[in-house]
């Protein structure tokens, strides 16, 4: 039986992808081998590859002067590719409003001069600062943020203003939920898998001109952007399977209507658990209001006792993966493009059963 799961990542992913993905295990289209056996190089996988990447593409009308690189080490690999590669002068800005802002944060300070030019850490993360008229550096390489932040529930619902300086974005937490004007950005980036795909796949997608060999000294070879430009995201052996199951999840969401129609959707699904938790009496968002995130939805009951008990019994009815991150305590629902609307209605039903219980 599968699970209402509400994880934050790795994440639920389409029973259809899946199922797909199982018919295909043992012999890929004729091939007589899975995805996972079969070379990089082969005309089967190039297929496999391209094909993700037009459809990528086509769903985030990616213009073409942008490059997508399916590259591996997850998320946290790209807080020390991003300034080994963009930090030119040695320089960029950082708003902290999150542990994973804060963790790229710190790792840009091993390369050069980061600057934290805003954070929200003074109310636990619990908003999103104002950054229309931020302090930003002159020299400035890029300008950072985490546009949805997973731990803490909050989404840029407006971008900075950069002042001419290219935005660096980490999406992991809201990528393909809601369509994006990529023009917008210097370089988008996300681990797959908290909406996408599974783990170890790290999509890219950046800006042309900010591909060069002139990279801070000593980078490695495997991050460097224009290696993997240069190669079609095949310098080395990709992570391949990984980037098949993402090729299907961008076909699944392309035959639901593409990213118009996810917004449409998922705005309906968050909607349903926030307006519960502004009228219920035991259950309290904990972000303001105009910076909540559609995806993750964090809350609590004001009683550590009853949080315990609330996940332990919402664990038996199965509803899972809603413990909250464990430096912030309380609950989280994380509800992702594959999450069904039914998995958020029978959660509501189930707060409101244990709220009567426990009044
Ligand atoms: C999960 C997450 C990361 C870290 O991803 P890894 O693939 O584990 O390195 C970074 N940023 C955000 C916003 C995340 O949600």
């Amino acid at each position: 039986m599968r699970v209402y799961n509400f994880s934050a990542g790795p994440a639920v992913l389409p029973e259809e992808v899946l199922k797909e993905a199982a018919d295909e295990m043992l012999d890929y289209q004729g091939s007589g081998m899975s995805v996972m056996e079969m070379s990089h190089r082969s005309k089967t996988y190039d297929k496999i590859i391209k094909d993700a990447e037009a459809d990528l593409r086509d769903l985030m009308q990616i213009p073409d002067n942008y490059k997508v690189l399916f590259l591996q080490g997850g998320a946290s690999s790209q807080f020390a590719m991003i300034p080994m590669n963009l930090m030119k002068n040695r320089v960029a800005d950082y708003i902290v409003t999150g542990q994973w802002a804060k963790k790229a944060y710190q790792e840009a300070c091993i390369y050069g001069k980061a600057n934290k030019i805003a954070s929200s850490e003074d109310k636990t993360f619990s908003y999103i600062p104002d950054c229309s008229d931020l302090p930003i550096s002159e020299d400035a390489d890029y300008v950072y943020i985490c546009e949805n932040n997973t731990i803490y529930g909050t989404k840029f619902k407006t971008l900075p203003n950069t002042k001419g300086k290219p935005l660096v974005a980490d999406v992991s937490s809201c990528f393909l939920s809601e369509p994006v004007d990529v023009s917008k950005y210097g370089l988008i980036y996300g681990g797959v898998q908290k909406n996408i795909g599974p783990a170890g796949v790290v999509i890219v997608i950046i800006r042309e001109d900010l591909i060069t060999e002139d990279v801070l000294e000593g980078t490695p070879t495997m991050f460097k952007y224009k290696i993997h430009a240069d190669n079609g995201s095949l310098y080395n052996t990709p992570p391949a399977y990984g980037i098949y199951i993402c090729g299907k999840v961008f076909k699944w969401l392309k035959k639901r209507g593409g990213l118009e129609a996810m917004k449409e959707y998922n705005e309906k699904k968050a909607k349903i658990l926030y307006d519960f938790l502004d009228e219920s009496s035991l259950f309290q968002g904990t972000v303001r209001k105009e910076d909540r995130s559609l995806m993750n939805v964090p809350f609590v009951t004001g009683s550590e006792e009853l949080d315990a008990k609330f996940i332990q019994e919402a664990t038996a009815a199965g509803f899972v993966n809603l413990k909250g991150h464990r430096t912030v305590g309380g609950m989280r629902a994380s509800i992702y493009n594959a999450m069904p609307i039914e998995g958020v209605e029978k959660l509501v039903e189930f707060m409101k059963e244990f709220e009567k219980n426990n009044a």
